[in-house]
């Protein structure tokens, strides 16, 4: 598997090639600011000591505190984590937001875990980076496999060991706990206002056919989401198995039984597949909305779609991405299509300071317009400079960042 940072790294050559940054700025963003690894023992509910491994990388702050997730995940690696932390540092520029870019993870499969050894986890996993976390250091959130509950307990655990009250160093809390209204389907509205403004570029319209890959957080919200602004759903797929149905599926009813039996394969109003063979239908949009390197140069080379939306982190392969640009597919680059998720963190770090909260409407229509206007950005240079939309996002993202660094007298 190709090494994430690597794949970064990469990119950020690519993007050299159309903004020309200093040797400077480029040494500096060449590697994380800050690494740390750390060893959480927990108890678990037998009375053994189990010991965990978790990174948080903090990449670069020149445009704002360090901001990012915490992914509670098996493969959570040290060049995994590094990745996300810059993809996020860009993507709070793209959308030009006043924040870095940060990320942690702890190698375990949660879902092995009880309710109390998840807790456990949670408490001793901040416990261990609380000194370098903080409102305006460092502000994590949620990502695979962690939610707002265990963002609550990271909180109370936070504000014990600081003790004082400082609701704006976790994001994507409960509303009881400060959090914001929309935050939960955040990333996946972001992602519908950018798809949307794409597809009416691209000629496609209403009615137009989807499949997602992944059926969690974001997958299940775009789905949602779509359907309810009129596109067809055919296809959907979580990590055991993948469903088809050409005349579309009815969300809700899925929704619902994945809930009941923690799988889709088997529903019965559609077709078991493999979930490679979620590729070979033809479909107008593809959203890739599970995890990363999901989407290889051979499956890029059987899709046949007009639109590929990366609302997951990182979900195209180095070599798919150059595929897809042979043969003219449009892909919305993740750093730009799931930054809805980011945007209503950073509303939520904004009312947490005031102690202001706004209601759903107004934090959905600040949302629509930075997404809808950050998309537009990035098609204009996309065009201006005959590049790709990832270029695009990267070059405008760069810039931002840079200048920051460059005002710092870091250039
Ligand atoms: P999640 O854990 O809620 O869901 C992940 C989904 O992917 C699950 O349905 C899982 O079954 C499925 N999956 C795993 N492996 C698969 C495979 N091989 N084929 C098909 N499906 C597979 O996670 P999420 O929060 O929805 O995050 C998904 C992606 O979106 C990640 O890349 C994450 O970094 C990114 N993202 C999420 C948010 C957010 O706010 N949730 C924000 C930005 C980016």
């Amino acid at each position: 598997m190709q090494n994430e940072f690597d794949k970064f790294l990469n990119q950020l050559d690519t993007t050299r090639r159309f903004f020309d940054v200093s040797e400077n700025i480029y040494r500096q963003l060449s590697s994380v600011k800050r690494f740390l690894e750390v060893n959480i023992p927990i108890k678990m509910d037998n009375g053994e000591v189990r010991v965990f491994k978790g990174y948080r990388s903090q990449y670069n702050d020149a445009r704002g505190p360090f901001k990012g997730g915490i992914r509670f995940h098996q493969n959570v690696s040290e060049g995994e984590v590094k990745a996300l932390s810059a993809w996020m540092a860009f993507k709070c520029a793209v959308v030009d937001i006043p924040l870095g870019g940060g990320k942690g993870g702890v190698m375990v499969n949660p879902k092995e875990l009880s309710l109390g050894e998840l807790e456990r986890l949670s408490r001793g996993y901040i416990r261990a980076i609380a000194s370098f976390i903080g409102d305006r250091i460092d502000v994590p959130a949620p990502d695979v496999n962690t939610d707002g509950r265990i963002m609550s307990w990271m909180l109370d655990e936070y504000e014990t060991i600081v003790g004082h009250h400082e609701s704006g160093v976790i994001t994507g809390k409960p509303l009881s706990l400060g959090g914001s209204k929309a935050r939960s389907y955040s990333t996946a509205q972001g992602g519908f206002y950018v798809i949307d403004s794409a597809a009416k570029k691209l000629g496609i319209k209403k009615g137009a056919t989807v499949t997602i890959q992944g059926f969690g957080n974001a997958g299940r919200n775009i789905a949602f989401i779509m359907e309810k602004a009129g596109y067809k759903i055919i296809s959907v797929s979580d990590s055991k198995g993948a469903i088809i149905n050409k005349k579309g599926l009815n969300i809700a009813d899925v929704a619902k039984y994945k809930d009941e039996k923690g799988v889709l394969s088997g529903y019965p109003k559609a077709k078991d597949i493999a979930p490679s063979e979620q590729f070979a239908e033809k479909v107008d949009i593809f959203i890739p909305a599970a995890l990363e390197n999901s989407i290889t140069e051979n499956d890029a080379k059987t899709l046949k779609t007009k639109l590929v939306a990366e609302l997951a982190n990182g979900p195209v392969t180095i070599e798919a991405d150059a595929i897809f640009a042979k043969n003219k597919v449009a892909v919305l680059p993740d750093i730009l299509t799931n930054a809805g998720g980011v945007v209503v963190s950073y509303f939520e770090q904004v009312q947490n300071a005031y102690g202001y909260y706004w209601e759903e409407k107004e934090a959905l229509e600040k949302l629509e317009n930075i997404m809808r206007n950050s998309f537009a950005e990035v098609w204009k240079i996309g065009t201006e400079k005959k590049t790709t939309l990832r270029n695009a996002a990267y070059i405008i993202a760069l810039s931002r960042i840079s200048e920051a660094m460059i005002a710092r007298g870091k250039g």
